[in-house]
């Protein structure tokens, strides 16, 4: 019976499932072999397409076997005299096999990343929440945490809003979660990289964990900001210093090694963006692009204008400069 198992779904699952899932998954199918549940030859077959139906995120084969597939499919199925599966067949092969292995894989290859990421210093993670809504409408979120040297995700939190008092208390508990498994496991982190979300930010500054803010997540605020008032009367100019603002922001954040470096570099499009390309500030004293004659110098912009003052606002906010 394990070795009809193993063939039968090897040559199944060969073409489309990644290598190292199946051979986790074949080793795993043939532990439940040798336990309470006995295989059937029926019953591979199934699991198998199952597997393939998952791994591929939708398929006719999945379809069909929804509830709310449309009668439509099912009589054309009826009328070649296809046979197909009930929807509650499906749902129970996912849960007694597909689900438990791939728990299973996911244990496994976690329990390995925390052996090693235990030996190792200077660890640097990242961490994000997805939620299945808008932040406070959100009722189930994903917290996701990421080696950033080997970009690995090394742990994912499920949390629901109701568990935790909230949508707005999601966020924290996820990385909550995260880093007490880590410590649990006995891995100490360097630093995080994360949002800015409030209370992330008190958490961790009261478990003394250095922070860093993910840029992606400023350059999107700041975005949003500028896209706003490029778009109101006397501020369509600054329409034309979207992209590179975006682009100094990407910039300034990974060309920088301190706090002064940071806000030096990144204030010092203001001048730029005025044709002025020395600055007053010594850490950052003259940017770095070469000389070159504009043929647009209509896009300069002039200190005391509206535009300029509306886009100053925003770039000198003081939590931007935090
Ligand atoms: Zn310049």
């Amino acid at each position: 019976m394990k070795t009809a198992c193993c063939s039968s779904l090897s040559s199944a699952l060969c073409v489309d499932v990644l290598p190292m899932y199946r051979e986790k998954y074949l080793a795993h199918s043939s532990l439940w072999n040798n336990g309470a549940h006995t295989v059937t030859s029926s019953e591979n077959g199934i699991v198998s397409q199952l597997y393939k139906a998952l791994l591929q995120g939708t398929s006719s084969f999945l379809l069909q076997c929804m509830p709310m597939v449309p009668l439509s499919s099912k009589l054309i199925f009826q009328a070649m005299k296809l046979n197909m599966i009930h929807y509650t067949t499906f749902r129970l092969h996912v849960r007694r096999f597909i689900q438990p292995a791939t728990v299973h894989i996911w244990k496994t290859a976690q329990e390995g990343m925390m052996q090693q990421l235990r030996q190792q210093q200077n660890i640097v993670l990242g961490g994000d929440m997805r939620a299945d809504s808008p932040r406070h409408s959100a009722k189930f979120g994903s917290y996701s945490v990421m080696d950033l040297r080997t970009n690995t995700i090394i742990d994912l939190q499920l949390v629901q809003s109701n568990e935790v008092g909230g949508s707005n208390n999601m966020e924290k508990e996820g990385l909550r979660r995260s880093l007490d498994l880590l410590r649990a496991h006995g891995v100490t982190l360097d630093s995080i990289v994360t949002d800015r979300h409030p209370q992330i930010q008190k958490y961790l500054r009261e478990a003394n964990i250095t922070q860093y803010y993910d840029v992606w997540h400023i350059e999107k605020g700041v975005s949003k900001k500028l896209l706003k008032i490029a778009q109101k009367k006397d501020s369509e100019k600054l329409q034309k210093w979207y992209r590179s603002i975006k682009n100094h922001m990407y910039w300034t954040a990974a060309s920088s090694s301190s706090g002064p470096e940071r806000v030096a570099k990144w204030t010092s499009i203001l001048n730029h963006i005025q044709d002025m390309h020395t600055h007053d500030d010594p850490v950052f004293p003259q940017c770095l692009h070469p000389q070159r004659n504009t043929t647009d110098k209509s896009k300069w912009l002039r200190a005391g204008t509206t535009a300029f003052s509306r886009l100053e606002k925003i770039l000198r906010n003081k939590r931007m400069e935090a």
